[in-house]
């Protein structure tokens, strides 16, 4: 058995409030405690959007009510928030910017109020921004004249990869995440997973960009799942909303990697706590770790999941470690495929 300090997924969707029929904090969080995750980092664009206090307080009620796991809840810059966002920076994980395509209304098109959000975010709390092709050339630009660290959500593709090596080689404080679906599927696996299924933003890329991010692992900082479930019947519907579901799928993922060598156990455990853990300034979460087996292998099958979606772009596919016990502040919280932390027990880290 490997002992790893508890995990932390900077980037998920737990969709509550608004839709709980695709999942809320009680199932999300019980999903990521299968995972192997005791901390995550849950995105603004739930219905409504996390923009103000009146949508926090509601957000933060409902974590606090379900959640089994810790976490900390990301505020939503929209287009006429960023004086009032400034406010309750101490109290959120960090400012999300949304510059392309996505789930939800909170897309940010003008570059007035992009540059609003970058001057009035204190620069001592985490923005994150989901900034694809030339848009991640904008916010790099945004994030060196206003001579602040930014982080950018799921990379996905080479040329994004390589500006944010070069932005770096410059001295910019740019940190990113890159997803276990970008790093292990491509768009040779649309067919197999369904056209309607494989819709996720960014896209599946091409498996020359799939390649570059594992030949550039020295400039992702932290492997984020991006779970964003739906249930399989909107996913096969003709709506086609993006998004996957990763939190129980992605440490069996990763540790394909470790298993062929790609990875060390040290990378993992950078990617997957140090880092995430520096970059959001968390705090440690005393007596918690996870208890991994590296020989159970074991077959995803959606439907077995915690996640209330119901499904996976994994189905099928056989996975070489399996989490066997997670601690989360000296009590057991997963156990034997067991979920036993309570809705309620999970803490907020900003509060
Ligand atoms: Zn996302």
């Amino acid at each position: 058995m490997i002992r790893l300090p508890g995990l932390i997924d900077p980037h998920v969707h737990l969709r509550d409030p608004g839709d709980p029929q695709k999942e809320d904090f009680d199932s999300g969080t019980a999903a990521a405690l299968a995972g192997g995750f005791t901390t995550v980092l849950a995105m603004p664009n739930t219905r409504p959007p996390l923009t103000d206090g009146a949508t926090l307080a509601a957000a933060r009620t409902a974590a606090r009510q379900r959640a089994r796991c810790d976490y900390a809840l990301f505020l939503g810059g929209g287009p006429d928030n960023a004086a009032s966002a400034a406010g309750l920076a101490p109290q959120m994980a960090g400012l999300k910017l949304y510059l392309d395509q996505t789930f939800g209304p909170l897309r940010l098109d003008d570059l007035t109020s992009v540059r609003a959000h970058f001057a009035a975010w204190p620069k001592s709390r985490p923005l994150a921004a989901h900034a694809e092709g030339r848009s991640l050339a904008f916010v790099l630009l945004m994030a060196h004249l206003y001579d602040r660290p930014l982080h950018v959500c799921h990379v996905s593709r080479r040329d994004e990869i390589l500006l944010i090596r070069s932005a770096r080689e410059r001295g910019l404080a740019i940190t990113c995440e890159a997803t276990p679906h970008h790093l292990f599927l491509s768009q040779d696996d649309i067919p197999t997973i369904g056209e309607r299924r494989a819709e996720v933003r960014p896209r599946l890329a091409a498996p020359s960009d799939r390649q570059a991010l594992w030949d550039n692992l020295a400039v992702i900082d932290c492997f984020a799942t991006d779970h964003a479930p739906h249930t399989a019947a909107e996913k096969d519907s003709e709506a086609l909303p993006p998004g996957f579901p990763g939190l129980e799928t992605a440490l069996g993922l990763l540790w394909l990697a470790v298993s062929d060598g790609r990875l060390t156990e040290d990378d993992l455990v950078a990617r997957m706590h140090t880092n995430p853990r520096r970059i959001f300034g968390l705090p440690e979460q005393p007596e918690s770790w996870i208890e991994v087996d590296p020989r159970a292998a074991w077959e995803v099958h959606g439907a077995r999941l915690n996640s209330r979606c119901g499904w996976s772009p994994f189905e099928g596919w056989r996975l070489p470690a399996q989490v066997r016990r997670v601690m989360l502040r000296g009590r057991p919280a997963f156990e034997a495929g067991q979920v036993l932390a309570a809705p309620g027990s999970g803490r907020d880290l900003r509060e």
